[in-house]
Parts: C-alpha cells; structure tokens; sequence
C-alpha cells in the first residue's frame, strides 16, 4: 500500500478542518499554540516511517501519557490495580467529579482524569517517590519511542499547578474515600508532570509499536507487558481513550486511540502499526477536531481497522 500517497490525500482532503475547534485554554500555556498546525505520522513494524505536514513539531502530550503510566501499572501490580480503578466507559467529560462521589472514590477507568491520577498515586508507592516515579516514567516513554531525548514541559506543569483546581478536587475526593496513598499535592504534581511530556507525531507513532505487537517492541524485541496486558490496554483505549466521545471515535475510526488536550491522538492498528496525529484546536469532548476526522480518513482509505 502507498502510505505516503494516502497521507498525502488526507493532508489536502483535512485542510477545512483545521483549526475548527477550540485550543485547550484551561491551561494557559497551551492557549498559545498556533491552531493552524497539523501532522500525522505512521510507523511499520521494521521502523519504516512515513509522515506529513508537521509531523516533527514537538506537542504537549497531555492525556497520551495515560496510556504509558498505565502500562507501567499494570506491570507492576497487574490485575491488583483494578482494585483501585475500573475499566469500564465513563460516558462523562474527563474531569467530571459527579461520577466519582456516588461511586465512592473509585474510577470508571484509567484515562479519565480522576484514573490516571490514581495510577500515578499507584507508581508513586510503587517507586518509592515522586521523583523516582517521574524518572521511571520518562525513562519509559524514551525507551519505547527510542529517543533519549524527550523531556517534560516545566511551564506547562506549572501552568496546570495554579490552575488545575478540578484536578487536585479529583484527588480530594478519593483521598477522602481512602483511594489515594500518597499526599495529594505530590500526586498532582507528578500527574502534570508527566501530562507535560513533549514529543511529535513521529515518535508518538513509533511510541505505539509494543501495543500493536502483543506488548513487545517488534525493533528491539524487548517485551513491556504480556499479550494479554497489551489487550486489555488496547481494549481499554478503545472503549475509554476518548472520553465521553469513545464511542463516535469507535464507531468512526475503529481503531484503539488515546486523544490528550494538546491535540494530538495515537491510534494502534494491530499486527501491523503505530499512527499519531496532531491538530491542536479540539472538539467539544476535548479531542483533536482535525485529527479524529484524519484517523477516519486514514481508516476509510486504506480499508484497514479492527473491525
Ligand atoms: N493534564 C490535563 C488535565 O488533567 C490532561 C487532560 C487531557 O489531555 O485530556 O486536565
């Protein structure tokens, strides 16, 4: 298949789409991100990449991280950590506090924000520190997108510590129900922390090759999780990756995604590759406009998706 005709196609055919929407401005430091921008990359199992548009530009990841704290979850716990977060739809935005008061501090899943705060609680013990977990976590994501040189975003951390109310609320409560281990500033803190990760389309789809492949890197052969860990978490993104809208992203893209508030979305296509695309201006639901509409091109062109 000529992959780089049909990115080609895309990026032409998305054009009216970008920059419909709205840029994340809760948090102010992504409010300045020019909306005009998008990128998509794919890479093949043997590391065959192809991209277009922006596809190097470096991006917030925001809620893509979750996907990778929750692998390295699942690796340390493994199915303990249902025990403190669930993994069912929410069908609620992704910073709803409701939903957790009546279901007593526990998470419907883990990319809800009030999940993925309770998995970086879960690395935080499990590491032994804050610091340790963050290192741990970065350490990670370099290895599986193999670049040694990914950092986080120190503005944009700092940006969501004095404006992430809804966050450190989310906390709150399940500390109140006794589903948090570790003090709460420490968790958000780590929390944002990793959300702030920069990296382009290009790495993010490289980034993605352990899920497409039953859990082990198909380049270095290194195994992160088990082929059943590596199903439950593309099970996971598909139902849950995109919030209150995950099942319009199924029905549409049909594919196991996971969107974050900077725009960009990584999709699995199992067996065969990694996909990101990034396009800052979101949805109502807080998903890249431009780029869920690109994923379903990609899937309508080229015939391919789970389904
Ligand atoms: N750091 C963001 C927050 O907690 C992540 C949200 C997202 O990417 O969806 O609000």
């Amino acid at each position: 298949m000529d992959y780089q005709a049909i990115l080609e196609e895309i990026a032409t055919e998305i054009k009216p789409y970008i920059g419909q929407g709205k840029v994340a401005d809760y948090i102010p430091a992504l409010a300045e991100v020019d909306a005009q921008q998008f990128g998509m990359a794919l890479t093949l199992f043997d590391g065959t990449q192809y991209s277009v548009g922006v596809a190097d530009t470096p991006f917030s990841i925001q809620s893509i991280s979750k996907v990778f704290t929750f692998t390295l979850a699942l690796d340390a716990y493994g199915f303990e950590l249902y025990k403190r977060v669930g993994r069912e739809p929410s069908g609620n935005p992704f910073n709803s506090l409701v939903q957790l008061e009546y279901e007593q501090g526990v998470p419907r899943n883990p990319f809800i924000n009030a999940g993925a705060i309770n998995v970086t609680d879960a690395l935080i013990s499990h590491f032994g520190s804050p610091a340790k977990a963050s290192k741990e976590i970065l350490a990670f994501i370099r290895m599986i997108a193999d670049n040694g040189t990914i950092e986080s975003d120190k503005e944009v951390t700092e940006s969501e510590m004095l404006h992430g109310y809804r966050n450190r609320a989310l906390a709150n409560l399940m500390k109140s129900f006794g589903n948090l281990d570790n003090d709460i500033l420490d968790v958000v803190q780590t929390y944002f922390e990793h959300c702030a990760i920069v990296m382009n389309a290009q790495s993010l789809s490289r980034a993605m090759l352990y899920l497409a492949n039953h859990g082990t890197d198909p380049i270095s052969q290194q195994q992160f999780i088990t082929p059943q860990q590596a199903k439950r978490i593309n099970a996971v993104m598909l139902t849950c990756g995109h919030y209150d809208a995950s099942g319009d992203f199924a029905f549409h893209v049909g594919l196991p995604g996971k969107s974050g508030v900077g725009g960009g979305i990584v999709a699995v296509i199992p067996k065969t590759m990694g996909v990101c695309v990034w396009s800052p201006a979101l949805n109502a639901q807080g998903n890249s406009l431009a780029g869920t509409k690109a994923l379903e091109l990609f899937t309508n062109k080229t015939g391919i998706s789970i389904f």
